[in-house]
């Protein structure tokens, strides 16, 4: 069931959206050669605790999980496209890092993703974040009342296929509020015109997940969580909680 939220739900959800903006820039912020996955985990906890917010991460089990999620954060690296586990793993020059956050406040959830590169850039890495915000902002920019859910979808797979770029498409992006995630399912590929129609209160998470290697095959690591590149290339994640409002896509998880 698809929910429309009210401009104070809206506001409300912009709340819990800004806690995992803060999350995710102090994740960043500490981030660098030598920290583990763990410590970025912590780091993301005490700004959840610190705001007085729950996480929609931690204990969760979907069906195709064997366990519960044991962190706030997913920390995905180098060819870990989503859902990575938060282990003592330190990071190392050059990984290609994508951070997935979420954050419950008040009864409203926020979900974003960031990816970002520790120490040492290599130009393919930059190629393939740079797209995958592309992607993203191409699917934000489709997120306006009178447009379908496969105008969104389109949006995303444009910008991935003129880069090049694999995606896993059993995953995408979702509706969102009192729980992290609701319908429709945002397909991140599509066609343009098709699917649910947007209207104003409409709240989606929106996640293009990019393969480098150009292929759309992946695997589940052996923890059961950790979603990997088939061909071992790099892979990005970049995510934000969206409203689609009469004036335009409003943003609701920046800091
Ligand atoms: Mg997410
Ligand atoms: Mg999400």
């Amino acid at each position: 069931m698809v929910e429309i939220k009210t401009d104070a739900a809206l506001d409300a959800m912009r709340e819990a959206g800004r806690v995992v903006g803060q999350a995710l820039a102090a994740v960043r912020e500490a981030a660098g050669v030598g920290v583990s996955l763990e410590e970025l985990d912590e780091v993301a906890r005490t700004v959840l605790t610190k705001a007085g917010a729950g996480s929609p991460f931690l204990g969760y089990q979907p069906s195709f999980a064997p366990t519960p999620f044991p962190a706030v954060i997913c920390a995905s690296v180098n060819d870990a496209v989503v859902h990575g586990i938060p282990t003592g793993y330190r990071l190392r020059d050059g990984d290609l890092v994508s951070v997935d956050c979420g954050a419950e406040l008040d009864g409203w959830a926020g979900d974003a993703a960031v990816s970002f590169i520790v120490g040492t850039p290599r130009p393919a890495d930059v190629d393939l974040i740079d797209a995958t915000q592309r992607a993203l902002d191409a699917g934000i920019a489709a997120a306006v009342p009178g447009n379908r859910v496969g105008d969104i979808s389109h949006a995303i797979g444009a910008v991935a296929k003129a880069a090049r770029c694999g995606m896993p498409t059993d995953f995408g992006g979702h509706g969102i509020g009192r729980r992290m995630h609701e319908d429709p399912h945002i397909p991140n590929r599509g066609r343009p015109g098709r699917g649910f129609p947007l209207r104003h209160g409409l709240v989606l998470a929106i996640e293009p997940m990019l393969m480098s290697g150009g292929h759309d095959d992946y695997y589940a690591a052996a923890d059961g969580w950790t979603l990997r590149t088939t061909d071992g290339s790099r892979a990005a994640h970049i995510e934000h909680t969206v409203a689609i409002t009469e004036d335009g896509p409003r943003i609701l998880t920046l800091p």
